[in-house]
């Protein structure tokens, strides 16, 4: 098992529940793997594949996802090929040659043509295991039914002494039973890892407008220079925006989403993949069938509509493990946004209680990791110490006076006004609406003028999740003070408030527009003469970054297939000089070794 990982895969270490996983398969047992996105499932199948005689035959429901395993698996010099309707007859021919050889070790192939091939190619081939992947796909429970799921129990029942692994990163209890009732699994043993993902650093940032979101994306993909990320936003007209205003900013950057055709679609997302443009403004519509390993960041820029959404889409930042960045921004606008959408979607009552969700979180002032486990049904003992709240724990002050602003001008104006009006009064702005309304003659206009207009969308959120303030849906926005907001107004209870900390270099002048960057951080040199150790090898890794690109262009496969940024990030780290020393650098299997070995180690010993 250990030799297996060490010479086809490179690594030295099985993540959590692999082994026992591999060991169950190979003593011929049923088994369901629960394990979260980049847990490491495919090696869960790929090691018995390859210690077992015969064929692995792993069922897969997004063609993309098996040409790229089929990719990661072929350039660690193992035979897999797939079977779907993407083939010729020519190409799905000779397939089922070398397989009728016993030449294959893995057999990609969709459900339809499993179904269709059970009683031909399956017949002839020695079968080691079958693998179902995304098995949640079977259960009408889960979010991703797949009517063509249901009839695999048949096949499988004509194969009863083959084993069977089901593998899903997402399953609840009754998903999860559903998949081994449908499939049919014989006494089957489940793994259920932890549905933790140390690596991912969680943010929340609260109460930006669309200007300051820029500005702090702009930073952001700044100190991620030359890494891959997503923005993911509530509509195709936001993607557009969004893109927009980065390319005005010298950012490479594309969109997708369902507006688009096909044609547009793929090749946004092969461009992504083939890290041909490193930036994609994007829908929820994006990231099926992308196993891209490294995405090394992931920024919301409105909020999900639940924590299911939330967790699937900022899980596909480091499936390799390493250390990536999430950012959530969360704005009165998204919420108003998509409370609409939960009223009118036919599962109301469900709908909007998920969303609460996902405002508690983003409003929590306990470690945002502890919550969004504990909706999974996981507890942790400890703070992460990788989100924003451990970092920088909210600080409270009394701010009853602050809120009775607030509320006093809500009733001044019979609570006809929704928040954008409200902070006009607040600030003393002479808007025309307000002119207009004679909203300058009421008595609190202009005495919240010391409060940025930021930190007002803040504070508001604040009073609307603590229950204070309610937003009429129904009556243009309006917001209207609950029986709890009374009692703060008539001074009968006093109220806190979290203490607003600006972000690095937002000083008062932030909301005046100036395009000249004069927020861009300041690097800091230890030694402006000498370049440190890490300075060294950031940029050796940006050496290798660009051979990585350059072999996997020569081969049309994604650079991150070569080799993961996992090992990228070893190379510069041990900067081995010979071929054996590669064996120290992980990802490097045998047939790495031979194919990319030397490149590397030319390129580095050339950086001296
Ligand atoms: P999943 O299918 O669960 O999302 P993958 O099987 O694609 O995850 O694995 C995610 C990444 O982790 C891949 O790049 C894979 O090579 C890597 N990986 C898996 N197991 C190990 C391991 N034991 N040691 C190091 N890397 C691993
Ligand atoms: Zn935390």
């Amino acid at each position: 098992m250990y030799n297996i990982l060490k010479t086809y895969f490179g690594y030295t270490e099985f993540r959590p529940l692999q082994k026992e996983i591999i060991t169950n398969i190979i003593n011929k047992k049923d088994t369901l793997a629960l394990m979260p996105t980049g847990g490491g499932k495919s090696l869960c199948y790929q090691i018995p594949a390859l210690m077992m005689e015969g064929t692995a035959i792993v069922v897969s429901p997004l063609i993309s996802l098996m040409k790229d395993q089929v990719e990661s698996l072929l350039a660690n010099g193992i035979k897999a090929r797939a079977l779907n309707s993407m083939n010729s007859e020519t190409e799905d021919a000779a397939i089922r040659i070398e397989c009728r050889q016993g030449k294959v070790k893995l057999l990609y192939i969709s459900p339809e043509r499993l179904i269709s091939e059970a009683n031909f190619l399956l017949r002839d081939i020695n079968i080691s295991l079958f693998a179902i992947d995304e098995a949640h796909c079977i259960s009408q429970w889960g979010h991703d039914f797949r009517p063509e799921y249901i009839q695999l129990n048949n096949v499988l029942r004509q194969f009863s002494k083959v084993p069977v692994i089901a593998l899903t990163a997402t399953a609840d209890k009754i998903t999860r039973q559903d998949i081994i009732k449908q499939l049919n699994l014989r006494n089957p043993k489940i793994f259920i890892s932890s549905f933790d993902r140390p690596n991912l650093n969680l943010d929340v940032k609260k109460g930006y407008k669309q200007k300051e979101k820029i500005r702090i994306i702009t930073r952001f993909i700044e100190k991620h220079n030359g890494e891959s990320g997503i923005i993911y936003c509530m509509s195709r007209k936001t993607t557009e925006k969004v893109a927009e205003l980065l390319e005005d900013e010298g950012f490479d950057t594309t969109v997708y989403h369902a507006g688009l055709t096909s044609f547009e679609r793929e090749k946004a997302q092969d461009d992504f993949i083939n890290d041909r443009v490193k930036i994609v403004c994007a829908t929820i519509a994006f990231g099926m069938g992308i196993d891209k390993s490294n995405v090394r960041w992931v920024i919301h820029y409105n909020l999900p509509k639940s924590m299911e959404s939330f967790y699937q889409e900022i899980g596909r930042a480091g499936r390799d493990g390493m250390k990536s960045d999430t950012m959530l921004f969360y704005s009165f606008g998204d919420i108003v946004q998509l409370t609409r959408f939960a009223e009118e979607s036919n599962q109301k009552e469900i709908n909007l209680e998920k969303l609460r969700r996902m405002q508690q979180y983003a409003e929590a002032d306990i470690c945002r990791r502890r919550i969004l486990l504990s909706y999974f049904g996981e507890t942790m003992e400890h703070d992460c110490g990788n989100c924003d709240v451990c970092r920088n724990p909210p600080e409270r002050f009394n701010g009853t006076i602050i809120i009775q602003k607030a509320l006093s001008a809500i009733v001044r104006t019979d609570q006809q006004i929704p928040t954008g009006t409200l902070i006009d009064i607040l600030r003393g702005n002479s808007t025309q609406e307000v002119i207009e309304k004679e909203y300058d003659r009421i008595k609190t206009f202009g005495v919240g003028r010391d409060v940025p207009p930021r930190h007002w969308q803040n504070y508001l959120l604040q009073m609307l999740n603590m229950g204070y303030i309610e937003i009429a849906y129904n009556e243009n926005n309006h917001l209207k003070i609950t029986d709890a907001g009374r009692k703060i107004l008539f001074g009968k209870q006093s109220g806190q408030l979290v203490v607003i900390k600006e972000e690095e270099g937002f000083g008062k002048s932030f909301s005046k527009s100036n395009k000249d960057k004069i927020y861009k951080p300041v690097e800091i040199k230890r030694n402006a003469y000498i370049l440190s150790d890490e300075d060294k090898e950031a940029e050796l890794f940006e050496v290798l970054r660009q051979l990585r690109y350059k072999l996997a262009e020569q081969e049309a496969i994604p650079p991150y297939i070569v080799l993961s940024d996992n090992s990228l990030q070893a190379l510069c780290h041990i900067k081995p000089k010979t071929i054996e020393e590669l064996d120290k650098v992980t990802g490097f299997g045998e047939y790495k070794k031979k194919k990319y070995g030397k490149d590397f180690v030319y390129a580095i010993k050339d950086f001296g």
